[in-house]
């Protein structure tokens, strides 16, 4: 049993514990390239969270990681076999429920772990700001927190290099063999503006990409998603530690 781990822990022991960080992880269920299971932004999530808050954990962060949330926004694949969606109201009205708990249990700092790209808690967090002002409520994107050049050949952001590593270190056993693998070629938008970034449509996936990847993950090794994931861990747990550490009502210099 580890302390920090929500689902893992009796009533015996945390009836009287006493937590300063609550960690909400939150994933997808969706096709990743042929050769990922379509939990793997799940399996991330519950992976890179526990470790990031055992490291947190050991140099005395009160941190308590709640059950990953296994469903995501993925409104872009509704053709896509089995990608289930969470509209951002579901997201919303779960999230406001997790918080009414944490409030009114006095733990006031939630995490939420995202690891999916299509989450997108930004508006959701400025309201619910708003309805819980003693709660101070952040989110993090583990996947954007290190620069994945030095960790990877190619780039990609969906069953890529990065994510395929991952996998072969935690799940091996989940991965199709390599010859399997498609290219994860994505098409880009003939708009120019949409590849600048300055213009945003969503994707519609099916016709972006043949495999659903989005990046190459030929060169994916277990090697560099070990590497990986102890350089990712060891940041998130830092952000842990400061975030349980910080005054709330006292966060700028
Ligand atoms: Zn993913």
């Amino acid at each position: 049993m580890r302390p920090y781990i929500l689902a893992e822990s009796n009533w015996g022991t945390i009836k009287d514990a006493e937590f300063e960080l609550a960690i909400l992880p939150w994933g997808a269920t969706e096709a990743h390239n042929y050769h990922l299971p379509y939990g793997t932004d799940i399996i991330e999530s519950d992976f890179i969270a526990a470790e990031s808050a055992k490291i947190a954990w050991e140099k005395g962060a009160k941190v308590i990681v709640l059950p990953t949330i296994p469903y995501g926004v993925n409104t872009g694949q509704s053709d896509i076999f089995l990608d289930m969606n969470l509209n951002p109201s579901t997201q919303f009205a779960i999230l406001n429920d997790v918080l009414e708990v944490l409030n009114r249990q006095g733990i006031y700092k939630l995490l939420i772990f995202n690891s999916h790209g299509g989450n997108d808690f930004k508006p959701l967090v400025r309201e619910l700001g708003l309805k819980f002002p003693k709660m101070f409520i952040c989110i993090s994107n583990w996947f954007q927190s290190l620069d994945k050049n030095l960790f990877f050949e190619n780039p990609g952001d969906h069953a890529d290099e990065m994510e395929t590593s991952l996998l072969l270190y935690l799940k091996p056993l989940f991965v199709l063999s390599k010859e399997q693998w498609g290219n994860g070629k994505e098409k880009k938008h003939k708009i120019k503006a949409f590849s600048e970034g300055w213009v945003w449509a969503e994707r519609k996936w099916s016709e972006i990409s043949e495999d659903t990847g989005v990046g190459d993950p030929k060169s994916a090794s277990k090697e560099k998603g070990e590497k990986y994931f102890k350089a990712v861990t060891q940041k998130m747990s830092d952000l842990f530690y400061e975030v349980c550490k910080a005054d709330i009502q006292n966060l700028y210099e």
